[in-house]
């Protein structure tokens, strides 16, 4: 068996080094628990990015994924197989507003599609191609092919890739007004946001600020695009993060948590844009694969029930509780914010930029975490999460923050 320092070595030299990695190998998980190459045991805050919101190792998924490999792996798009029509049905009923869906392998790639959908529904309007243009938010992340880091509102991850591709506009989050005047002269053709910004910071929208978009998308004509790949398949206590605020969008762009850890992303879109792309307009290889579509039906069926649900707001009383009294006793947050399963401690102004810092601290305590930019700490467990499981890893928070406070 190869050495920690062996392994790291093979990353350090061969990979691409666009990931900074702690310095540890994970070989197995069960349940919000990971263990590492040497046996040494880590609560699990970060689920693979939120996506391993089952836990690791749930046997429904595990007999999925084992019965389907059993039985065909892959046919592509020219043919058909059960699991990835089941899987659209399903993902149908569940939505509340869809019409159809398109299958992919992740989250970009669902963006990417609703980007091009938007274009054509657009084209089909009678629009010229510069009253297609889609608004996005400062603070979002959307992904990272070259339309989606565009969508992207955040210089650092455009940087150096220029030219970046038209056609989009850049105005502040949950700011009603902003949004109208970057409305008002008619050429926009599309709204692209999240109900929770994730990686800029687990900020979630105002109250009443996705209510105020879907007016503004009404009244200029644009579809409403809804990025639920992180605040999505129930994180937030319910199944769609926008349930919250009674919306329908147009579209909505699924991956991350869809396939419980197996790659899998899915755009859902509604009946003004339905028909928007025709045969030819749009594929992918992999995507809708039977291995992945299998798994994602089992943890839609589970991510959606009502003992998922519950615990999510179980976890999240218990996740909040536990921060105050962290912070009743070491005094670093400023505040906690974000919804459900998906929330964001942020540092006081005296320990801005430190986030990184932490992480560290805390995978050197036995803890798996996020952070989500540099001055906010993010927690995005599985949602199966157990209070045993919970309590450990918040005193393991705990003597890791201590830690740096002294
Ligand atoms: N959209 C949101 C809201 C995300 O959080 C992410 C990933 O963090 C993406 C899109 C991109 O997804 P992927 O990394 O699967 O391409």
């Amino acid at each position: 068996m190869a050495s920690v320092h062996d392994l790291l070595a093979i990353g350090r030299d061969h990979y691409l080094p666009v990931y900074r990695q702690r310095a540890l190998v994970l070989e197995r998980g069960q349940g919000a628990r990971v263990w590492d190459s040497e046996g040494r045991d880590y609560i699990d805050f970060s689920a693979g990015i939120a996506v391993c919101s089952l836990g690791h190792g749930d046997p429904d998924l595990v007999a999925a994924l084992v019965e389907q490999a059993g039985r065909l792996w892959h046919t592509s798009n020219v043919f058909h197989s059960e699991p990835p029509l089941r899987l659209a049905q399903e993902l149908v009923d569940a939505s509340r507003f869809a019409e159809r869906v398109f299958l992919c392998n992740s989250g970009t790639e669902a963006n990417e599609a609703a980007i091009k959908l938007v274009r054509k529904w657009a084209t089909a309007q009678g629009r010229e191609p510069a009253r297609r243009v889609i608004v996005t938010f400062r603070g979002s992340f959307h992904g990272r092919t070259l339309a989606a880091v565009t969508a992207t509102a955040q210089p650092k991850y455009q940087a150096g890739y220029e030219p970046l591709p038209g056609g989009f506009r850049h105005v502040d989050f949950n700011d009603v007004d902003v949004l109208e005047a970057a409305m008002a002269g008619g050429d926009v053709a599309a709204v692209m946001l999240e109900p929770i910004q994730g990686e800029g910071g687990v900020l979630p929208a105002a109250p009443g600020f996705l209510q105020a978009v879907r007016a503004l998308c009404d009244r200029h004509g644009a579809l409403l695009v809804l990025d639920e790949i992180q605040s999505g398949m129930g994180r937030t206590g319910q199944l769609f993060a926008h349930w919250h605020d009674g919306v329908v969008p147009d579209v909505v762009t699924l991956a991350k948590a869809l396939g419980g850890g197996f790659p899998i992303g899915a755009m859902l879109v509604g009946p003004k844009a339905a028909d928007a792309m025709q045969f030819g307009d749009h594929g992918t290889t992999f995507g809708g694969n039977p291995l992945a579509a299998a798994v994602a039906r089992v943890a839609l069926r589970k991510l959606a029930s009502p003992a998922i649900i519950a615990n999510v707001a179980r976890q999240e009383a218990a996740l909040r509780a536990g921060l105050e009294a962290i912070n009743a006793e070491l005094g670093l947050f400023s505040g906690v914010r974000g919804r459900g399963l998906m929330l964001g401690a942020v540092l006081a102004p005296a320990h801005a930029g430190r986030a990184g810092d932490i992480l560290d601290l805390a995978a050197a305590e036995g803890l798996l975490m996020l952070q989500a930019g540099p001055d906010v700490l993010r927690f995005v467990p599985a949602l199966s999460i157990s209070d045993e499981e919970l309590a450990e890893g918040l005193a393991r928070l705990r003597t890791a923050l201590a830690s740096m406070a002294r």
